[in-house]
């Protein structure tokens, strides 16, 4: 760590893997294998990261590594349309509402471009979007709210420019009346409203029964687009991500969706898509400009189509059953032990937020939580050999590699790391 502070900031490639919530040094990993990860001390943890949701299949199974190392093989990158991406996007398109999809690197890269996108064929610049929300460091989204219930965003860090987020207007979640007045007020300029089709990213807060249908069908009656990133719950919450939890039992649909993480099978793939006459906008067809050297790599893809045709509904069985199993004894622990918390879920994906709140609906409920007992009880956990995540913000996530045995060495370290939460 030393060493990677004097060349890297923080000695970090992302700040969330530093434990700056939870004090302490991060651990090097040096591999990993189905649920476990080892590290350059040749210590191994049961992972609930999952390389931040990616892991769906756990970590370096056969088949994906066989089929990047044969894709490697035949070359690492081409340049030129080829067959696995017009395959992955198939399976993309088959499994969501989307018509077509255009490949990308990061999810940071897709919504970055579905808003382009959105502001290209509308013609309007006005994003909602909500607090809490994560939608990768794109400038617009890099909003805080402002005093007040619907403000225009004011930059969450410096570097992005006032300009950049004003155009930006930010929400509580799970507000309708809040959406309706901000679409009363500023309807006929708004391009776009994105949001996490279920958010994960202060921690898992489901969108209330007919939240989602509303964002849809308000957004059509004043002719904006509905972005749903899926980049987190997409391939993830279920076989077809949130949407299939959602809206393909309640009967809407995304004008637009960016996706990533499971999709590329821990590679970097991500992709955004939707209606086929908002895509037809795009650069080579239409006006609106977007492109990358490395867009649908030929490794990333081949990794992410060989995950994606693994993961059946017997895959989301397992990963379900291991997140109920987690999810009973985390609360049968901190229960006995008396630490306040309420664990939440959509589909496969749960978190735990350790509060007093009966329920979590929106950022400032997800923000009032002990995070000192929650620092307590990581590093409970990690010394009994159990990698959570670094921060109380985030989803644990399973995988369908966690054996019957990983599953008891987490419930096993589960009551002490509880009593050090309740210390
Ligand atoms: N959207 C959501 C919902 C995410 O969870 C993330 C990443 N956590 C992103 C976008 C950004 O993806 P990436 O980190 O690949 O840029």
């Amino acid at each position: 760590m030393q060493r990677a502070r004097r060349v890297i900031p923080g000695g970090v490639n992302s700040p969330v893997r530093a434990f700056h919530a939870v004090g302490g040094t991060p651990r090097f990993m040096a591999s990993a294998s189905g649920a476990r990860l080892t590290d350059v001390d040749g210590i191994e943890y049961v992972d609930l990261v999952g390389s931040w949701g990616p892991m769906l299949l756990g970590h370096a199974h056969p088949e994906v590594v066989a089929a990047a190392q044969a894709a490697a093989a035949r070359g690492t990158s081409f340049g030129t349309p080829s067959a696995t991406e017009v395959e992955l996007a198939e399976e993309i398109v088959e499994r969501t509402p989307t018509e077509q999809v255009r490949l990308v690197s990061s999810g940071t890269e897709a919504t970055m471009s579905a808003i382009r996108l959105a502001r290209g064929f509308t013609g309007r610049d006005l994003v909602v979007k909500f607090a809490g929300c994560y939608h990768g460091h794109v400038d617009s989204l890099l909003a805080s709210a402002g005093s007040g219930l619907a403000t225009f965003g004011i930059p969450g860090t410096p570097g992005v420019p006032a300009a950049a987020t004003e155009a930006t207007l930010v929400l509580p979640y799970n507000d309708p009346v809040a959406v309706e007045k901000v679409f009363a007020e500023h309807g006929d300029r708004i391009a776009c409203l994105v949001t996490e089709a279920a958010p994960g990213n202060m921690g898992v807060v489901p969108p209330e029964a007919g939240f989602n249908e509303l964002l849809a069908r308000t957004c059509r009656e004043h002719g904006a687009l509905f972005v749903s990133d899926e980049v987190m719950t997409g391939f993830r919450a279920s076989r077809e991500g949130m949407w299939g939890l959602d809206g393909k039992v309640e009967g809407w649909a995304p004008d637009l969706m960016t996706f990533g993480k499971v999709m590329g099978g821990g590679f970097p793939a991500a992709a955004f898509g939707g209606r086929a006459d908002v895509m037809a906008m795009l650069s080579p067809e239409g006006p609106v400009y977007q492109a990358g050297t490395l867009s649908g790599n030929p490794v990333a893809t081949a990794a992410g189509l060989t995950t994606l045709r693994l993961a059946t509904e017997e895959v989301y069985d397992r990963v379900g059953h291991a997140s109920d199993v987690v999810a009973a004894a985390t609360t049968e622990a901190l229960t006995r032990a008396g630490v306040p918390h309420v664990v939440q879920r959509v589909g496969t994906m749960f978190s735990v937020f350790f509060t007093d709140a009966e329920q979590v609906r929106d950022f400032d409920g997800a923000g009032a939580q002990d995070t000192r007992a929650y620092a307590a009880f990581f590093h409970a956990m990690l010394d009994a050999g159990v990698y959570l995540p670094p921060s109380a913000y985030e989803v644990w996530f399973t995988s369908a590699a966690h054996t019957e045995e990983d599953l008891d060495r987490i419930v096993s370290a589960l009551p002490a790391a509880a009593d050090a939460a309740a210390a």
